[in-house]
């Protein structure tokens, strides 16, 4: 396997620093199975290459049994009885060479480790398992742009099917730590197999190569299950440790986080969290339903408000109750915080008389997970039965989708959104609801506001007329 780091950045030789790997030396050292080498392909000012080739040991005792030699072709290595090796492999030969890299630390020129550079990894033969849809779910939702090319099997060994095994280019502007920590975790994912036997320490691995990106990925639950072996104690582990290493919710103003999350792209759900805590806040709500509570999040930042006396978690999923009881302690809460909340198992398109009576409701990125023809179903249990003073609802914005450049056109965010909204079609339904149910309804735009196509997200507010 081959890994080859490029950037453009002026000079491009900074690489070398931050790599700890000098472009004029190249170097062998020997891993657990067989070989690395780190050379550069290119190493001036304007391009510079770092390559990582991986020399597995299985590859040679395969050819000195009379396997495929060199006139099978570039892909004949790997061709062999465990080509798998080669991923998790990787991964180990990743910290052998660049541990120090991968720390985020660099003596030398500390200013480059946080210092986002334009880097292309390209990664010839990687095994895939699921497809060209899981490198796009694992690493389009990290910002990268990504080319996929499917390599064609060698017709000498027909056992085989089609090839699964992929050239991979990845681009993204980021810290160089960074993308070193996204293929460490990332490879072994795509392949599904893992070389040496996980146990804890793998969990401690994951969380530190994971942090600040691994959390709020949309596949971190499939990345936990591949990377840990389907092994549940650990996933849960695992998960545990991610969300309590999360930092918390911002609590400042909302402007600032407005500002912050220009420069980040994936703060937008920071940013929505905090803008519905602003509206609620505002709106002078004491007890506060969340419908469709998912793992917890806005719920923690309810609860870090004492205004909000009464909090209310409702989702339909028992999974996603477990993990928000999980995310918020709730069983080392204190008592004066868990007397606050309640967490309630139940449908959104059903009446549910545990939650009458409420100041306020938050329906946060939910109703796009509903089938259309339940909608008014939905509108009916919220605006009639529960009827709060105030709903605050968010959904995606259809329209900003050809914004993400990952997301192929014509695909919605997620596989499990029924329906995307324009934001004509959202304020349509919106104010036809409002109108037949005794309401008034503001709308606004969270995320960075794009002239053509509006902002990534829209949030409606709902006020009970008086
Ligand atoms: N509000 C959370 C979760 C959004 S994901 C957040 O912003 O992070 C959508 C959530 O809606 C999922 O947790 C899903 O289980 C829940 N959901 C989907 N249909 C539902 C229904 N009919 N009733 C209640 N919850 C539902």
């Amino acid at each position: 396997m081959l890994l080859q780091i490029s950037t453009t950045h002026h000079p491009a030789t900074d690489l070398g620093y931050l790599l700890h790997k000098h472009p004029d030396r190249p170097v062998t050292f020997p891993v657990s199975a067989g070989e690395a080498h780190v050379l550069w392909p290119d190493a001036r000012p304007d391009l510079a290459t770092c390559a990582l080739l991986l020399d597995v040991d299985p590859v040679a005792l395969v050819r000195g049994k009379g396997g495929p030699d060199s006139a099978s072709g570039p892909l004949a290595q790997y061709v062999n009885d465990r080509p798998y090796v080669a991923s998790s492999f990787l991964s180990s030969a990743l910290t052998a060479a660049f541990r120090s890299a991968l720390n985020g630390s660099c003596r030398e020129r500390p200013d480059l480790v946080d210092q986002p550079l334009p880097l292309t990894l390209r990664l010839d033969v990687v095994p895939v398992r699921g497809g060209p849809s899981v490198i796009d779910a694992l690493f389009g939702p990290l910002g990268y742009a990504i080319e996929a090319e499917r390599l064609p099997l060698d017709e000498a060994f027909p056992a085989w099917g089609d090839s699964a095994l992929y050239r991979l280019t990845l681009r993204h502007t980021l810290p160089v730590r960074d993308a070193l920590r996204h293929l460490y975790v990332l490879v072994p994912v795509l392949d599904d197999r893992k070389h040496y036997w996980v146990g804890t320490s793998e969990v401690e691995q994951l969380v530190t190569k994971g942090q600040a990106w691994l959390e709020d990925h949309p596949a971190r639950d499939t990345i936990l299950r591949r990377a840990l072996r389907r092994q549940r104690t650990l996933i849960d582990a695992a998960r545990d440790q991610l969300v309590s290493d999360a930092p918390e919710p911002v609590a400042e103003a909302s402007a600032t986080v407005r500002e912050s999350a220009l420069e980040k792209p994936l703060s937008l759900d920071v940013q929505r969290r905090q803008a519905v805590v602003d509206v609620l806040r505002a709106s002078g709500a004491h007890t506060v339903a969340d419908l469709g509570c998912g793992e917890g999040k806005l719920l923690r930042a309810l609860l870090q408000e004492p205004s909000f006396t009464r909090v209310i978690g409702v989702d339909v999923s028992q999974e996603a109750l477990q993990r928000a009881a999980a995310r918020l302690k709730l069983d080392t809460m204190p008592e004066r915080v868990a007397s606050r909340l309640t967490l309630l198992h139940g449908s959104l398109t059903y009446r549910d008389a545990r939650l009458d009576g409420l100041d306020a409701a938050a329906c946060v990125e939910v109703i796009e997970h509903l089938d259309p023809e339940r909608l008014d179903a939905f509108a009916a249990v919220v605006f009639d039965t529960m009827r709060p003073r105030t709903v605050v609802l968010t959904t995606p914005n259809i329209e900003y989708n050809v914004r993400f450049p990952t997301l192929p056109a014509g695909r919605l965010r997620h596989p499990d959104h029924r329906f995307e909204w324009t934001r004509a079609a959202c304020e349509a339904w919106c104010t036809r609801v409002a109108q037949d149910h005794g309401y008034t309804v503001r709308f606004d735009a969270i995320g960075a506001v794009d002239p053509e196509v509006g902002a990534p997200t829209q949030l409606a507010e709902f006020t009970r007329c008086p």
